[in-house]
């Protein structure tokens, strides 16, 4: 079993100031530095944060870009035209991603999701997809790989995607009605091209595939049971998730939850439900089967039935810094680390990445709306989602 060496820290990362943005959306103020290397040895198996949660999934944004302008994601009042989206050096390239992934990996993680921003919209990602799939876990496995995408372009790409070593794919899609689709997503595309991703992805075998629909009250709970006849059956797993307060730019407001179990009760008027095999931890959604067995359908509860309790996953931004938590208003710069170390340096990298994770406490939705999270957060300064990935 490998160990992480002893070291104190090499070089003092300096606190990157970013310059905030004409249209409001800061990405994040500041990035703070890694903390220096733990003072005793460490085994990577017993790395727990402070509230005894291992760290076993990483989230990899691999560009804060979109082609659609979800209201809950990225309003266009906020995500313009003159939106300043990053400038291509600002982003890690395949090579620092892969980099971090393996550093990540040594640590005990064990699956790893590209996401965005749209990641279908970085350019050559089965590149990415093929060095991230020759990587191995801590016991020596390929780690599980996903991806999450609004399957706009997943037709065009899944192929390509399966050949690289893609395993699986998730796609979002929040409504079958045309109007509730273009309205939810801003965007000129249909819902028959997302369809038509899903099906390419079914195809070439990137399955079981799961499709995550934002349920917002008032606005597409209309369409929770035309998605679950729609889907019921077909071997893909729709998962119901609850509008978070992610960000600072959707205007959040809780009369726009439509708390999951009144999401159920409403499939309940069509189709019986009993609950799953209580999953994996780790897992968000909770499962439930359809009583005559035609599939599952998932419950994403962030806001009414947290599950910061064994949350087990990081974040890496398109530009490098690393969260520990998606309502995290301030990153870790580990872009900066990437490019002023070598190789020879990795063990001492994945020493600070260990500290790291050793001193994290947050849990954010557990603690939504009590005092002491009010004066813990600051919500204006809240990092966006399609900047640190879903
Ligand atoms: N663009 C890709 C997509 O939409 O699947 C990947 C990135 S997106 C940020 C990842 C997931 O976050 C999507 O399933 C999306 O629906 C979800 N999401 C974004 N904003 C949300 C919010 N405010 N509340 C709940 N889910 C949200
Ligand atoms: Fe784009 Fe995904 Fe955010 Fe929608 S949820 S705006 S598709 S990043
Ligand atoms: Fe994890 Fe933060 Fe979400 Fe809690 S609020 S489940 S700690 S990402």
């Amino acid at each position: 079993m490998s160990q992480i060496p002893q070291r104190q820290a090499a070089r003092t990362v300096p606190i990157v100031a970013k310059p905030s943005r004409t249209d409001g959306v800061a990405q994040s103020a500041w990035a703070l530095p890694l903390p220096p290397a733990p003072e005793a040895n460490l085994t990577p198996h017993a790395l727990m944060d402070t509230l005894g949660r291992p760290l076993r999934d990483l989230r990899i944004s691999v560009t804060d870009r979109c082609n659609f302008r979800c209201g809950y994601c990225m309003p266009r009042a906020a995500f313009g035209r003159d939106h300043a989206f990053l400038p291509q050096p600002e982003l890690l390239s395949f090579e620092e991603i892969t980099r971090a992934a393996r550093l990540f990996l040594s640590l005990g993680v064990r699956k790893l999701r590209l996401t965005g921003g749209e990641p279908l919209l970085r350019k050559d990602l089965e590149r990415l997809v093929a060095q991230l799939a020759g990587l191995r876990t801590l016991d020596g496995h390929p780690p599980e790989l996903t991806l999450t995408t609004n399957g706009s372009l997943l037709a065009r790409k899944a192929r390509a995607l399966k050949d690289a070593g893609l395993q699986r794919v998730t796609v979002s899609l929040d409504a079958l009605d045309a109007t509730t689709f273009q309205q939810m997503s801003d965007s000129t595309l249909s819902v028959s091209d997302v369809l038509d991703g899903i099906d390419h992805a079914r195809a070439v075998g990137l399955g079981p595939i799961k499709v995550n629909m934002v349920v917002q009250r008032g606005v597409n709970d209309h369409e929770i049971l035309p998605m679950a006849r729609h889907f019921r059956g077909s071997g893909v797993e729709l998962r119901f998730i609850e509008f978070m307060d992610v960000g600072h730019t959707n205007r959040w407001d809780m009369a726009h939850v439509l708390p999951s179990d009144q999401v159920r009760a409403i499939i309940e008027t069509e189709f019986p439900l009993v609950m799953a095999d209580s999953p994996r931890q780790g897992t968000t959604a909770a499962r439930w089967s359809y009583a005559d067995g035609q599939g599952h359908v998932g419950f994403i509860s962030s806001v009414t039935q947290a599950f910061c309790g064994d949350c087990n996953r990081m974040r890496l931004s398109t530009d490098g810094r690393l969260y520990t938590c998606l309502f995290a208003s301030q990153g870790h710069d580990l872009r900066s680390v990437l490019r002023q170390t070598s190789l020879a340096d990795d063990a001492h990298v994945a020493a600070r990445l260990a500290a790291l994770w050793q001193q994290r406490q947050d849990r954010y939705s557990q603690l939504r709306g009590t005092e002491s999270e009010q004066a813990a957060h600051d919500a204006s300064a809240r990092v966006e989602m399609s900047f640190i990935g879903g």
